[in-house]
């Protein structure tokens, strides 16, 4: 594109991918998540352009750019724009004043691998906008209209965890968010000497995106149905398990399933968060697997790739539990294993993996790191 010529980096921001402990789709039924940015993330380099309307963005990642008018801005027809022209437009409903910006944007986030590369992007670029034009709008502020944008513009009606934990997250915590009342605490995290280490199963099954919207619809059935017995009930986190077994008969096979990973899915974010303040870590890893089996058998947003290698890290005495992080239907699996059985652990789910499904399992460790941030361009 042209306007790579000349350009020269006035601001740079990163903005960090996340993992989340535990508490999978718990975000849109207003209950409770644990997660933490990791270290790898996109950076952003932005310039004023000086024109009046005119923006030019370029992914190295993806090696391909576009460019848009300010007073035009529309959905459009290539995924990842919309991520970008969603923030966008999302600012200007906010009638903050935006004018001709440059940006160039490179990942070392894998992307589609449930790490949340699209909350990184859309908040990176909120973030920097926020800062190159003095738009005086909070954090909040840009998760929220991130979260938005993901919503309007790229289809996926998300909750607000992902793109709360690319921006507040805090290294070496994780965060408990209520994500109905936004209160947060930060909880210190340390596995010492066990390492977060995640595999990429290398799988983005296309039904993510369409799918998460059906869980959606599911869970606000059953809220409805349940509504009928218990009116006091606005979201399935006022929901207990003996409040949905007097409503069983009311719900259907599918929606039963689904709120019930919930109710318990909303309890075991409030257990972890006990078990990793009391520093219990087999307790931890045995509600990492638990966790897994509500996301595979309840919610049935797993895959044969996750349960594999979930399956696969049971055999090992080092590995104190996995799971399946993300949205799901493939994405990584957030593995707890001690250091000394670590390379054994992963150079045999290597093996076996590529194996099974022909495939090279990507393997790396994560820390719980900072949110969305400007550093020095170099
Ligand atoms: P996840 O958020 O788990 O990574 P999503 O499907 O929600 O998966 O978001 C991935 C999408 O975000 C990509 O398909 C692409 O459209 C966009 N995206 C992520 N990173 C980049 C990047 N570096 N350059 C351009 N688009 C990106
Ligand atoms: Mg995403």
């Amino acid at each position: 594109m042209e306007f790579l010529q000349n350009f020269k980096s006035q601001l740079r921001v990163v903005s960090p991918g996340r993992i989340n402990i535990i508490g999978e789709h718990t975000d849109y039924n207003m209950g409770y998540v644990l997660p933490t940015a990791i270290e790898k993330n996109i950076t952003f380099d932005f310039q004023e352009n000086g024109s009046e309307s005119i923006c030019n963005i370029y992914s190295k990642t993806f090696d391909t750019g576009f460019s848009f008018d300010l007073t035009k801005v529309a959905k459009s027809e290539v995924e990842w724009h919309n991520y970008i022209l969603g923030v966008v437009n999302e600012i200007l409903l906010r009638e903050r004043n935006l004018k001709g910006f440059d940006c160039v944007l490179e990942s070392n986030l894998p992307t589609g691998s449930g790490l949340s590369s699209s909350a990184a992007l859309e908040c990176g670029l909120a973030f920097g906008l926020n800062e190159l034009f003095q738009l005086n709008l909070t954090k909040l502020e840009m998760v929220q209209l991130s979260q938005t944008a993901e919503h309007t513009y790229a289809g996926t009606q998300c909750g607000i965890m992902d793109q709360y934990a690319s921006v507040m997250s805090e290294e070496g915590h994780v965060i408990l968010l209520d994500c109905l009342s936004l209160d947060s605490s930060y909880i210190p995290i340390d596995l010492n000497p066990y390492k977060i280490i995640l595999l990429n199963t290398k799988v983005s099954h296309n039904l993510a995106t369409s799918e998460y919207n059906v869980r959606k619809m599911e869970c606000e059935q059953g809220v409805a149905i349940i509504q009928q017995s218990y009116p006091e009930v606005k979201s399935l986190r006022d929901v207990t398990q003996e409040m949905l077994q007097y409503c069983k008969g009311e719900l259907s096979e599918t929606v039963f399933k689904r709120c019930s990973f919930i109710v318990d899915e909303n309890e075991r974010v409030i257990q972890m968060t006990e078990y990793l303040k009391k520093n219990d870590l087999t307790a931890v890893g045995e509600l990492l697997y638990e966790a897994h089996d509500g996301i595979s058998r309840l919610y049935e947003v797993s895959c044969p790739e996750s349960d594999f290698l979930v399956d696969f890290s049971k055999e090992y005495s080092g590995v104190l539990g996995a799971r399946q992080t993300g949205g799901g239907f493939g994405g990584c699996t957030l593995n707890i294993v001690h250091e000394d059985q670590l390379e054994e652990f992963t150079e045999a789910a290597k093996e076996a993996y590529k194996k099974k499904f022909d495939i090279l399992l990507e393997i790396f460790e994560v820390k719980p790191s900072g949110g969305t941030r400007i550093v020095e361009a170099s």
